[in-house]
């Protein structure tokens, strides 16, 4: 499994974690089953939120997380309408209780309200203080945003924008990723897959990425997410509720596409003009 830096926090972090939305409607042993499986594989970058089931997926990781929680790079994420000073403090105290862990690895705003920015960075900066999360970071940010964000923090303090990025949506080439790798902010595609819309052979992409997988002797999938990561500071987080599932996302870490392949995607996904990020 390939690994990088993770944005300003100096640890490594393999290119291909594992996502958590969703979880609350699969089969909780499965869910544990292949989460482990993933760990086994090196996929130790695991994404969760308080909005998740409305914490019950925090609450369903946890076996593993107090089980193997050294070996894993943690994330949580908090809702605009709990960012306030106190809210963020509260809400991470409630997140770290529902997955029995004394630390998160990052803890991300997970959309921008109403709520300032300032308010929320004072309490990621104050939780930092007190150990309970070594670094933090933002989702959904467009580049207005991310300005905001280092001009109250400053440089080399937000870890990462959690954002989406699949080969159907890749608007965040055009601002999102040159703007990150400039200011050293790691950049974590979510929804992979498309949240479960993935390319079909029915279309002209799909049959460009089935071909190409085929050449390779590998699965589309592998094929879609070594084209996202080989974007450079970009880490995919896909969620899979079992264990082929997760072991063929996992193989996209040792898979690295020629330039020919590379370009073959750009020509059949081509990045559609519209603005920074979706609204939410
Ligand atoms: P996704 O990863 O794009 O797609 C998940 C779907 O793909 C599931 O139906 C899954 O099925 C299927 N799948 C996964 N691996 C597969 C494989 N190898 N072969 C065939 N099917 C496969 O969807 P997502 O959950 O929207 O995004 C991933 C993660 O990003 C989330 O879980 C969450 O952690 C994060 N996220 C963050 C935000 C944000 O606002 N920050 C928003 C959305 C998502 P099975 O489950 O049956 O395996």
């Amino acid at each position: 499994m390939r690994s990088a830096v993770f944005g300003p926090t100096g640890i490594d972090v393999p290119l291909i974690g594992q996502g958590t939305w969703n979880l609350e409607h699969d089969d909780p042993d499965e869910v544990i089953a292949a989460l482990d499986a993933g760990l086994d594989a090196g996929m130790t970058h695991i994404d969760t939120a308080e909005l998740y089931g409305n914490g019950r997926v925090e609450e369903m990781i946890a076996p593993l997380v107090r089980r193997r929680r050294d070996e894993i790079f943690l994330v949580s994420k908090v809702l605009p309408q709990n960012a306030s000073y106190e809210g963020t403090r509260e809400a991470c105290e409630r997140t770290l209780a529902r997955l029995g862990t004394d630390h998160l690895d990052v803890y991300l705003l997970h959309w921008r309200g109403r709520v300032p920015l300032e308010e929320t960075f004072r309490a990621f900066e104050a939780l930092q203080e007190a150990g309970k999360i070594r670094a933090f970071g933002v989702s959904n940010f467009d580049v207005d945003d991310l300005e905001e964000a280092v001009n109250l923090v400053g440089e080399g303090r937000i870890a990462c924008n959690q954002v989406l990025y699949h080969l159907n949506e890749r608007s965040i080439e055009t601002r999102v990723i040159p703007w990150c790798r400039e200011h050293g902010v790691a950049v974590v595609a979510y929804s992979p897959f498309g949240s479960g819309r993935f390319p079909s052979l029915r279309t002209g992409g799909g049959r460009v990425l089935a071909s190409i997988a085929e050449r390779r002797n590998v699965s589309p999938r592998q094929v879609a997410l070594a084209f996202l990561v080989q974007q450079g500071q970009v880490f995919a987080i896909p969620k899979a509720a079992n264990i082929e599932h997760v072991l063929d996302n996992a193989s996209a870490g040792d898979l690295e596409l020629t330039r020919a392949e590379m370009r073959a995607l750009d020509d059949a996904f081509p990045v559609k003009p519209r603005r920074d990020l979706p609204v939410l």
